[in-house]
């Protein structure tokens, strides 16, 4: 093998005279868009085999796994996820079994440190010593920097036993044109614990104390959907401008529309119930503004719904002086109080559902 001239600490005679590595391309290229993303360090675990092939020892890197999303890194220092990777790695294993953990790469393009730290080679002897290391070599790769969006690379090679390491020139490594098969498994986790990193810690809080549904929550939603599915129906044949929206306060959905009439314009609304006050047979609410005017009235959300809506309707139309409707008004709630109907703008509602 060629050695550089930039070799520090080494001891030649201990490594093997003919050993290339193999890089594959998209390990470069996917190490390159990392770092176009970080203004820190970061790194990954290389995976791949070694291979013998005419004489020669091969290292073949085959792709990396990430520093993964609890990753602790700063423009100088670097602590992977290893839990993350360690799935990673049993996951890769799993669909190819004869894969290895070969070696490592980290970056210092963001504090212009241009070789190894004296922590970064205590790491790696320790690493490649260590009993669980299977391997009897530790390749490493150091980009010192990003120019255009290509990293400049240095390239390191430890080997068990040994308290020595060497330089390869860059002459000993090739990038092939091949990729790991199952590359685009190990890239979509890269890509997931990148979008878990910039999910914001009150976002993931959020996610993580959102409580779930409980089964009659999830069946009371099943079952308003369906109605709500066939009401989309109705709507869409007998008031074609019906909206639906959602209540920005309490998230319960209702259906808005007009009705024109010759002298005037009613706005009508069928408010469904929220989860926590449906049960076997939901009651909606429906609204009608005329004038001034605010009628309510319940509507049993069964099959008399729709007819029930077309008498309410009707009848304020057709009644103007008269309480016709029976309104019951109120629930309680203070957004039914009567208003007038200018008030209507200052409701809670949000953008079409
Ligand atoms: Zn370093």
């Amino acid at each position: 093998m060629r050695q550089s001239s930039k070799q520090v600490g080494v001891d030649s005679q201990h490594m093997p005279s003919r050993l290339r590595v193999e890089l594959y391309e998209p390990v470069q290229r996917r190490i390159e868009q990392t770092l176009l993303r970080t203004s820190v360090e970061d790194g990954g675990k290389f995976l791949g085999r070694i291979v013998r092939r005419d004489g020669q020892l091969v290292i073949r890197i085959e792709t990396y796994i990430d520093s993964g999303p609890r990753v602790d890194h700063s423009a100088s220092h670097l602590h992977p996820d290893g839990e993350y990777q360690e799935a990673v790695f049993r996951l890769a294993e799993c669909l190819d079994p004869g894969i290895e953990h070969l070696g490592s790469w980290h970056s210092h393009h963001c504090n212009g440190l241009n070789t190894l730290s004296g922590g970064d080679i205590r790491g790696y002897i320790q690493t490649v010593s260590d009993p669980d290391y299977g391997p009897r070599y530790f390749f490493v790769v150091l980009v010192t920097a990003l120019e255009r969006g290509r990293a400049a690379m240095r390239y390191y090679l430890f080997e068990k036993g040994t308290q020595e390491y060497v330089e390869l020139d860059a002459g000993s490594v090739r990038l092939v044109d091949n990729v790991y098969p199952w590359e685009d498994v190990v890239a979509a986790s890269e890509r997931a614990a990148q979008k878990a990193r910039n999910l914001p810690s009150s976002a993931a809080q959020a996610a993580l104390s959102h409580p779930l549904p409980t089964r009659r929550e999830r069946d009371t939603s099943d079952a308003l959907r369906l109605l709500r599915s066939k009401d989309r129906a109705w709507f869409a044949r007998r008031f074609p401008e019906a909206q639906i929206v959602q209540d920005r306060r309490d998230g319960t959905l209702s259906w808005k529309w007009p009705v024109r009439l010759d002298s005037e314009t009613l706005m009508c609304r069928l408010r469904y119930p929220a989860l926590e006050q449906t049960d076997h047979a939901p009651i909606g609410q429906l609204e009608i503004l005329r004038g001034n005017e605010r009628l309510v009235s319940t509507v049993a959300l069964d099959e008399t719904r729709f007819q029930r809506i077309e008498d309410m309707v009707a009848q304020a139309g057709t009644s103007p002086d008269e309480n016709v409707a029976r309104p019951h008004v109120s629930d309680g709630s203070p957004s039914h109080t009567d208003q007038p109907s200018s008030d209507r703008k200052n409701d809670r509602d949000g953008a079409p559902y």
